[in-house]
């Protein structure tokens, strides 16, 4: 794995990953996103093998035995895992690959693959967190309660990642975020 480049996103549910990554896919053909797998069950309107691969958890469990992730971790109840094969293929192709993924899975990248690029999204404030994780409007309260539980934790080791950005106005972070990803070398 040398051609290509390794890039991590991290931050706390709701603070505008997913929004961020949409628009650097739209601007920017060399990005590919990789798509992981869950045992979250699909919020309405998520596509099989677009936003993510939806598996039990009999099958999670098969593919950590049969060595098909990465890394995985648990999230407030449910597990995400990122596939190891399409990751290893398209950086062998030189391409930029993206993982949009949380703390537990960014800190085993950082020690399996320590020359990748660690990015933490912050919120400006813990209300507009709050704000943007009720807009979205497709958790239960329960999961809101979990997630933002997870956040603090979250945001406390923001420190441990190459960059941190501050996701207040859209297209300023894009913009920032841009000038990081896409850094020669
Ligand atoms: P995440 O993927 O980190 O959980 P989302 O991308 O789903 O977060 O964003 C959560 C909510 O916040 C969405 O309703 C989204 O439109 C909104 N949002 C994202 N970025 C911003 C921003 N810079 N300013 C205001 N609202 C935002
Ligand atoms: P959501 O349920 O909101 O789609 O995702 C919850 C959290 O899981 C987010 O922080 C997201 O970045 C993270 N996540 C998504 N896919 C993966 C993955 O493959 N591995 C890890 N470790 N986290 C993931």
């Amino acid at each position: 794995m040398t051609n290509g480049k390794l890039m991590v996103l991290t931050g706390p549910s709701g603070v505008g990953k997913g929004t961020l990554v949409r628009s650097l896919l739209q601007r920017h053909s060399q990005l590919h996103l990789s798509i992981s797998v869950t045992t979250r069950s699909p919020r309405p309107g998520e596509v099989e093998g677009q936003h993510y691969y939806f598996v039990s958890r009999n099958q999670f469990s098969e593919m950590i035995a049969a060595g098909d992730f990465l890394e995985w971790a648990e999230f407030t109840g449910n597990f995400y895992g990122t596939p190891i094969a399409p990751v290893k293929q398209q950086i062998q192709q030189g391409k930029f690959v993206l993982l949009e993924i949380e703390l537990e899975g960014a800190r085993q990248i950082r020690n399996t693959f320590p020359e990748a690029l660690r990015i933490f999204i912050l919120p400006p404030s813990w209300d507009e967190l709050e704000r943007r994780l009720r807009s979205r409007g497709q958790d239960s309260e329960e999961a809101i309660a979990r997630r933002l539980q997870r956040a603090k934790e979250e945001i406390d080791a923001a420190g441990e990642f190459d960059f941190q950005i501050i996701n207040d106005d859209l297209a300023e972070t894009l913009k920032r975020l841009e000038s990081v990803l896409f850094i020669p070398g």
